[in-house]
């Protein structure tokens, strides 16, 4: 084996001749043409000194940014693939910050994009409230979207569609369901309130809520609901979601963040700090 390799080095190492694109230096090396770099180097290698094959800069830099361009495309196709998987509706992928007109909304959910670890570690849900076409769906899906291409697993989703989801499913696989939905560090719940209010879509949209807040995982809602509704519910069910919502969520009224509530007072502050310190942050009227 060894005499073999040695028989293979020595026919390698005698190459003087240069190949198109080189040339032999005065140190008796062949040279790139290109970047002036050898091509061969000398190097003690099974008791000899020998003259061996290397790689020149101007070869290492392409091969070095061919690798790069690949990762990247390989980033690309996972992060569609996140996409997805984690914003099932077509539309919301195009809903996106550099597609939005820069508003106090606009420039707090960027932070909050910014903000991240701050935001996972903290556990600073939303609760985007304000009439229909305020663009609260708008917000969140380019949050989404905006964490997703920074490759945090992001689900956007309603719960009607969870209703869906879960009504062929016996009820281990609904507890699978549910408990599966921890695997996206961010649940966006589009739209609370439009589902079935039937009892058995009730406990089932207070079992995702629940679930959420009990791994400590990060919520943003949507809803048309007026904050007065959301914190004076009509029925025992709705008032058991609501202030599990409320628990987690801060609620911030689209276009201005509401201050009147009283609940987790600590997280609201914190949230204002995260989110709407600094000039022109300001959405804490
Ligand atoms: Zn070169």
């Amino acid at each position: 084996m060894k005499e073999f390799l040695e028989g293979f080095l020595d026919r390698l190492e005698t190459k003087t001749e240069p190949n198109d694109g080189e040339y032999l230096s005065d140190d008796g090396l062949l040279y790139c043409e290109k970047c002036h770099t050898p091509v061969q180097c000398r190097k003690m290698f099974l008791g000899k000194m020998r003259t061996l094959p290397c790689i020149c800069k101007c070869k290492q830099e392409e091969m070095r940014r061919e690798k790069e361009e690949a990762e990247a495309r390989e980033q690309m196709i996972q992060i569609q693939r996140m996409k997805s998987t984690g914003i099932q509706e077509r539309h919301l992928l195009d809903w996106r910050f550099d597609t939005a007109q820069e508003t106090d909304t606009i420039r707090w959910a960027k932070k909050y994009v910014a903000e991240w670890r701050k935001v996972k570690a903290e556990n600073l849900g939303l609760l985007l409230w304000g009439d229909v076409g305020t663009g609260k769906s708008f917000v969140a899906a380019c949050i989404a979207n905006a964490l997703l291409e920074q490759m945090v697993p992001v689900l956007m989703t309603n719960f009607s569609k969870i209703l869906n989801q879960m009504g062929a499913m016996y009820t281990e696989e609904r507890y699978q369901y549910i408990a599966s939905l921890n695997h996206y560090s961010l649940l966006i719940i589009d739209d609370l309130g439009i589902e079935r209010s039937t009892e058995y879509a009730k406990e089932q949209v207070y079992a995702v809520i629940d679930e959420r807040y009990k791994a400590n995982l990060p919520l943003i809602i949507t809803t048309n609901l007026t904050i007065n509704e959301i914190r004076n519910p009509e029925n025992v069910a709705d008032a058991r979601i609501y202030s599990r919502v409320l628990e987690m969520c801060t609620p911030v009224h689209v276009g201005g963040a509401d201050r009147r509530q009283a609940v987790s007072r600590d997280k609201q502050e914190l949230v204002k700090s995260v989110l709407f310190s600094g000039k022109g942050g300001g959405n804490e009227r």
